[in-house]
């Protein structure tokens, strides 16, 4: 997917142009993918452009440096304030943001620690992930023959960029099957997630979705969706999943601050329900939106405006 450019990054505590941002080819985390990021949404909203769930986003960036031993020179308010000034910035309305955290360049080996931390925070233009038709549609699905990343290799509940090595090849390899997206399983076959996104059923009227303990990160958009359907009085349960289970549903759909949230309409060709996106899924993603586009007073909280 192409970026489109715009002005300003900010790099280290300062906003710099966008060509300016650049690192040396011996950076540490371009040959030991010694970093971690966030992906976060920026929408309009009637009192102007608001970023989705900022400060839990932000607190996740923070733990997942923190297990990375990546201690960052600033706190969470100041990455806050640091995503909003980039925003602004940029004057843009909605955008995509990407803070990354990384070992920069000073030294070399498989121990980072000597290696400068660095930080930046870009923004950018980014409509729908899957496309316009699969949140109206909904997208086929295969499960993977790449297995989830152990929680005992690299912990599949931070943003690891190392993490995104496996969900990657597992993406490429639906591709390559005629597939929209990939479902990891992990080694003891219990359903994980996309390789961006999370995944939930809907099964005798409850939201099912795999339990964090499954080795699934724990989605900022999962956690709100699971308070969105409970609100609108579905029975939801966090609940390991076998593949089976996807085949057998009466719908499914995937969660993501990049995908939003996405019916799913078959898994390995196998028709799921009656094959097109589920009526609950399309209602969720509508309560989603609403969230995110300010028009859903009760959630007001989940928006930092500018
Ligand atoms: N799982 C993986 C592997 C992801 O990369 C993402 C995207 N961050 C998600 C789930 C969904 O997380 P969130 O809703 O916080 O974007």
């Amino acid at each position: 997917m192409a970026i489109p450019s715009v002005d300003y990054i900010w790099q280290d505590g300062e906003l710099v142009g966008w060509d300016q941002a650049q690192v040396h080819v011996l950076t540490h985390a371009l040959h030991y993918a010694s970093g971690a990021f966030e992906g976060i949404r920026c929408y309009s909203t009637p009192s102007g452009p608001a970023v989705f769930r900022l400060v839990e986003h932000m607190q996740r960036f923070l733990d997942s440096a923190k297990m990375l031993y990546m201690e960052l020179p600033y706190s969470l308010d100041e990455l806050c304030d640091a995503v909003k000034a980039t925003v602004a910035a940029n004057k843009l309305q909605q955008c995509y943001i990407r803070p990354l955290v990384f070992r920069g360049y000073g030294s070399m080996g498989v121990d980072p620690l000597d290696a400068p931390v660095q930080c930046i925070i870009a923004v950018w233009p980014w409509d729908t992930y899957l496309g316009e038709e699969a949140l109206a549609q909904g997208v086929d699905v295969g499960i993977s023959s790449w297995r989830q990343r152990s929680a005992n290799a690299f912990p599949p509940q931070i943003k690891a960029t190392a993490s995104y090595l496996n969900s990657g090849l597992a993406h490429i390899e639906a591709v390559h099957h005629g597939y929209n997206e990939a479902i990891l399983l992990n080694e003891d076959g219990k359903v994980c997630e996309g390789s961006g996104e999370n995944i939930f059923i809907l099964k005798g009227g409850a939201v099912i979705t795999p339990p964090v303990s499954d080795g699934v990160l724990a989605g900022i958009t999962r956690d709100s969706i699971i308070t969105l359907a409970r609100e609108a009085g579905y029975e939801v349960r966090e609940e390991s999943l076998v593949r089976s289970q996807l085949y057998s549903a009466d719908e499914c759909f995937m969660t993501g601050t990049a995908a939003e949230v996405v019916p799913v309409r078959s898994c390995d060709g196998i028709k799921i329900g009656t094959g097109k996106a589920g009526a609950v899924a399309l209602e969720l993603q509508g309560l989603y939106f609403a969230c995110v586009h300010g028009e859903n007073p009760a959630h007001g909280g989940w928006l930092a405006q500018l």
